[in-house]
């Protein structure tokens, strides 16, 4: 074969492109990514990688390999996140590429569920979401995509929903086809109320999922919770990110479903094409066996006893952040986080002059060689406000770094104290200004023209290093901006990323 490029030389070329990204391993980014501080199930995850690489996930029949994995990494989590069989069938599950696609198929089920008991097409009607505000964007993403009408419930200012809360909202629940709640939620780090909704929910004949994707591989070794997972009576699904604490590369997610019956509404099957007959119980159709075969291979390795450790780690490294954020005047933890992650905000309770903006906090953060994430302002409902904020992921290598990332915290804090978060006013004044009617999405040129305003060029971000720069003053124009235009400024500047250049 004569190749257009020598195998050598394609690789040396990524290994350039993979010297700008953030750092994937030794703490320095708290998110997106989770290190395990382990490299040696890093190893065993890429042998597994490419042990599964030619494989198709499409066909367990053909591939039975896909199938034995599937059933042991099923049975794992299953038997982690209580899932006996009850009166209304055992818990069986799907992998997913990922929490999206987890959280998409079980709003999907519901919704199929609550049509097929009314003798209803799809598109016939738009049930409800019912779900706390900061349940995660893929339930956003889900009522979108498969027509529901989305009922957020504010939380209250520490992130937690009020049971009665999300009660209110059941009292007349015909049209509502799930709800959903978080352990815990992204945001916030907030355990939801789970008993107390399942119950208000069961009585309705309301079916519950879960969202563990960030916390289903932790919280099981997490001390003194109140029960949340698939022992709750009437939860029913619940979907945990291997991808995120079961330390395996991203795509691989699992959604359990309590009962056959309703969980053989998730799948698509169909006889009526000339080509193979064809059944998926996910999205996709041809499916990686990779990060499958990463996942099992992890969790094989570490078993419970492993995942405790790892657990632990996280705990220690969270309760000592905590503390240290505790320390710093003008910052302050929001609510009372659960699990391996937290999110902080202003102290209000101090002076001006001694308040520390999250955001301005990041970027000095940032700038230390520490990437924490910047979180908006989120104006509720109800009139209440939920403070704008800068989000922690932990994971176990972070026990590891805490003697340097604990004073980078503080110093940073120490660095921005007193100074106030950029002013987006001037941004909208332009924007008025310029003619660009703020009422409606802008067209392509036009959202490029706005980025290209706020000091975001596709053409070069990520060539030169990780981020798009400060966050602080992209986060407030966020917040100013009406989010259809927000958003389509977003998508303008991600797809462009994606244009081939010159
Ligand atoms: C990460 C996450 C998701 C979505 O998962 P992806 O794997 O990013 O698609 C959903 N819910 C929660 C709570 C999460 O943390």
């Amino acid at each position: 074969m004569r190749f257009a490029t020598s195998p050598d030389d394609v690789l040396a070329r990524l290994a350039a492109l993979r010297e700008h990204d953030a750092p994937t391993h030794g703490g320095h980014v708290l998110s997106y990514v989770y290190d395990s501080g382990e490299p040696e199930l890093d190893e065993l995850a890429g042998a597994a990688v490419r042990a599964m690489q030619p494989v198709n996930g499409l066909d367990p029949t053909t591939f039975g390999s896909v199938a034995a994995l599937e059933r042991d990494l099923i049975a794992f989590t299953r038997d982690l996140l209580g899932g006996d069989e009850d009166a209304a069938g055992p818990v069986v599950g799907t992998v997913t590429s990922g929490g999206t696609e987890s959280c998409l198929l079980a709003v999907k089920t519901a919704r199929d569920a609550w049509l097929a008991a009314r003798g209803l097409a799809p598109g016939a009607a738009r049930p409800r979401l019912v779900a706390p505000v900061t349940v995660h964007a893929a339930f956003q993403k889900a009522a979108h995509y498969f027509g529901l009408a989305l009922d957020l419930v504010p939380v209250q200012p520490g992130g937690a929903v009020a049971a009665d809360d999300v009660a209110a909202r059941l009292e007349d629940a015909d049209d509502v086809a799930l709800v959903v709640v978080s352990a815990p939620s992204y945001p916030h780090a907030a355990l939801d109320p789970v008993a107390e909704v399942a119950a208000h929910a069961a009585q309705r004949g309301v079916p519950v999922h879960v969202d563990a994707c960030i916390g289903g591989m932790a919280l099981p070794f997490w001390p003194g919770l109140p029960a949340w997972d698939l022992r709750v009576p009437g939860v029913t699904s619940l979907s945990v990110d291997l991808h995120k604490y079961g330390y395996a590369p991203k795509g691989v997610s699992v959604l359990l479903q309590r009962g056959r019956d309703r969980q053989r509404g998730q799948y698509f099957a169909t006889t009526r094409w000339p080509g193979y007959p064809v059944v998926n119980p996910t999205l996709l159709g041809s499916r990686s066996g990779g990060p499958l075969a990463a996942a099992w291979a992890i969790t094989q390795a570490l078993g419970r006893e492993g995942f405790a450790t790892l657990a632990e780690r996280s705990r220690h490294a969270t309760d000592a952040l905590r503390d240290a954020v505790g320390r710093v005047e003008g910052l302050r933890v929001v609510g009372e986080p659960v699990g391996p992650l937290l999110a902080v905000a202003t102290d209000d309770a101090v002076a001006p002059e001694r308040r520390v903006d999250p955001h301005l906090w990041a970027d000095a953060a940032t700038a230390r060689g520490w990437v924490i994430q910047a979180q908006p302002a989120f104006p509720q409902a109800d009139g209440t406000v939920l403070p704008h904020t800068t989000h922690l992921t932990v994971t176990p290598v972070t026990a590891r770094v805490l003697d340097d990332l604990v004073p980078a915290l503080t110093a940073a804090a120490d660095e921005v104290r007193g100074a106030s978060r950029p002013d987006a006013g001037a941004l909208l004044e332009q924007l008025a200004g310029s003619g660009v009617p703020l009422d409606g999405p802008p067209d392509s040129a036009t959202a490029a023209g706005i980025l290209g305003g706020l000091g975001l060029d596709a053409s070069r971000i990520g060539d030169e290093g990780p981020g798009v720069g400060p966050m602080a003053p992209l986060l407030a124009a966020i917040e100013a901006l009406p989010a259809p235009l927000a958003e389509r400024l977003l998508v303008e500047l991600l797809a462009r990323l994606a244009e081939p250049r010159g």
